[in-house]
């Protein structure tokens, strides 16, 4: 690992490790997830201006919403949140019903059939993320250097092999912001399993006592939610 990775890793581990220590039960310890989430944005513009790297991502593109897409508690609980608060009863009641169909589907399914299904994110509203603020360390950090690439993959989604997708050096450097971030939740014991963006969004906006048991460093969310690619017990 380079010296900058290095850097990336330890900055967003220090980071998270002060925010969540800081916070206590009441003062709502999700939050150091917003700075998570804040130092991926910003590692992430801070390597393409450096590398001069140029991104195909852009409004209305939505290619990659379909995606088999992991969240972790502290991400569904804040999620769940803004979607109570922030947006209307209608389209609240929209994406919780997209949420359902999905988790119907994807429930019975191995990991690599998820991997290779088109599935449209519940969240993904008239072609845009409706939850864009508060979007997942997943969704921020998969960014494109070539659109066609996206509509090949989108168009032929049994085909894993592609990894020209993403802008390598950013990605690699974000991605250690996102490990740095989840080493600093787990070193204070708290629940850092991959869930299903469905499931996982279900259980937090039907059950009061999730954020709570997130912040008893407890699992906050059941066995049945967890991503196929969740390997913590393993
Ligand atoms: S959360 Fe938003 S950015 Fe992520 S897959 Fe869903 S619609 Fe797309």
């Amino acid at each position: 690992m380079d010296e900058k990775c290095q850097k990336c890793l330890q900055m967003a581990y220090s980071e998270v490790l002060s925010q969540v220590t800081k916070l206590n039960r009441h003062s709502k310890p999700v939050f150091a997830q917003i700075s998570l989430w804040k130092l991926i944005d910003k590692t992430i513009g801070d390597a393409l201006a450096e590398t001069g790297a140029t991104i195909a991502c852009k409004a209305g593109c939505s290619y990659c919403c379909y995606l088999k897409v992991d969240v972790h508690a502290s991400e569904a609980i804040l999620i769940s949140e803004f979607v109570k608060s922030k947006l209307p009863e209608e389209t609240k009641k929209l994406i919780i019903k997209r949420a359902e169909e999905n988790w119907k589907l994807i429930e019975p399914m191995n990991e690599v059939q998820h991997m290779t299904t088109n599935l449209p994110c519940p969240f993904l509203v008239d072609g845009i993320c409706s939850i864009y603020s508060v979007r997942p360390g997943a969704c921020r950090n998969f960014h494109s250097a070539d659109v066609q690439i996206c509509k090949d993959f989108f168009n032929n989604p049994k085909n894993l092999n592609d990894n020209r997708i993403i802008a390598q050096e950013t990605y690699q450097r974000s991605s250690l912001v996102i490990q740095g971030g989840i080493q600093a939740f787990k070193k204070c014991e708290y629940d850092i399993h991959a869930y299903d963006i469905n499931a996982a969004f279900l259980e937090a906006i039907n059950n009061k006592h999730i954020a709570n048991r997130w912040s008893d460093k407890k699992n906050a969310l059941s066995k049945n939610a967890r991503s196929k690619s969740d390997h913590l017990d393993k």
